[in-house]
């Protein structure tokens, strides 16, 4: 079966797994993505203030996340929405990381903002609508930052990993999938959210797969539902929009948790991770005795 999925994609091998190549790890700051810990990316959707940076990194840092995401350069729908605050949301970014210690997660969305974008963040985030843009993913592999592929909200999985296979074939292995909700006839999310697609994705391909369960489903009552499948279907980790109020959020409010709503979302999340490392170590110790572990030591 394996064999068979691996014909299905063999435009992108570099992408595949194979004998010798099972798992890519992409080293950020002192820890990894895609090695042993699930890793959690939170933040705001938009950089909008010194003190709503500041505040949203201490807080997702304290629940467990390991890196800040927030947007400086907003790729929006509407042209006449808030555009993002540039340079000076980078520097922001930058000040937060330092006063937090958290990595810096940002999206870049022109070639010629790579440069200055890099020098500010740890992983260039590429979104979901510039997944095609070819000369864009080059400039980022060239780069030498870690790029987080979002998938593009009409692009299978072929699509995304051919977009993954430009950044390896530019030079850059360092490359973390990400899963954010398609376009289907559903429309009472704001996408379908292919928990399949980090399954097949975790399967065929050696790199880090993380999803995005605000993008994904639009509303922040069904983040924390979504992060639990994301868990279940193999993911290496999340990238997860948080805001002090998000009623008042200049980009994407509606998905967004507040700080109390991250954390129970992370504290109830615990279970699934202990069971995800019980089920990481099956290789040495069979599947049920794992499961049959956890709820030992959940009952105490
Ligand atoms: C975002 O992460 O804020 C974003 C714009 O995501 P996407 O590209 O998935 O729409
Ligand atoms: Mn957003």
């Amino acid at each position: 079966m394996r064999v068979r999925w691996q014909e299905r994609f063999a435009e992108t091998p570099g992408v595949l797994k194979d004998a010798t190549h099972q798992h890519t790890v992409v080293p950020v700051l002192d820890f990894e993505v895609g090695g042993s810990d699930f890793v959690t990316m939170a933040g705001p959707c938009s950089v909008e203030t010194e003190s709503q940076l500041m505040t949203t990194a201490e807080a997702v840092r304290r629940s467990g996340a390991r890196i800040l995401r927030g947007g400086a350069f907003k790729p929006r729908s509407s042209p006449y929405a808030f555009q993002g605050l540039g340079l000076e949301g980078l520097k922001m970014l930058a000040h937060a990381r330092e006063e937090s210690g958290l990595a810096i997660v940002t999206e870049v969305m022109s070639e010629e903002d790579v440069p200055l974008v890099a020098e500010y963040a740890d992983i260039l985030q590429i979104g979901s609508r510039s997944m095609e843009n070819y000369s864009l993913l080059e400039a980022a592999a060239h780069s030498g930052r870690p790029v987080l592929l979002k998938r593009g909200m009409m692009a299978t999985v072929a699509d995304l990993l051919r977009s993954a296979q430009c950044i390896l074939d530019h030079g850059n292995p360092q490359v973390i999938l990400c899963e954010r909700g398609i376009r289907t006839f559903e429309t009472a999310m704001r996408n379908t959210f292919d928990a399949a697609a980090i399954a097949l994705l975790k399967q065929v391909s050696h790199l880090p797969v993380i999803a995005d369960p605000s993008h994904a489903s639009g509303h922040r009552d069904l983040v924390p539902a979504l992060a639990r499948i994301a868990v279940a279907a193999g993911a290496d980790g999340l990238l997860v929009e948080v805001h002090p109020n998000p009623d008042k959020a200049w980009s994407d409010g509606e998905q967004s948790l507040d700080f109390a709503g991250f954390d129970e979302m992370m504290a109830d999340l615990d279970p699934y991770l202990a069971l995800r490392r019980m089920t990481q170590r099956e290789r040495v110790q069979p599947r049920c005795e794992a499961v049959g572990a956890y709820f030992m030591e959940a009952v105490g």
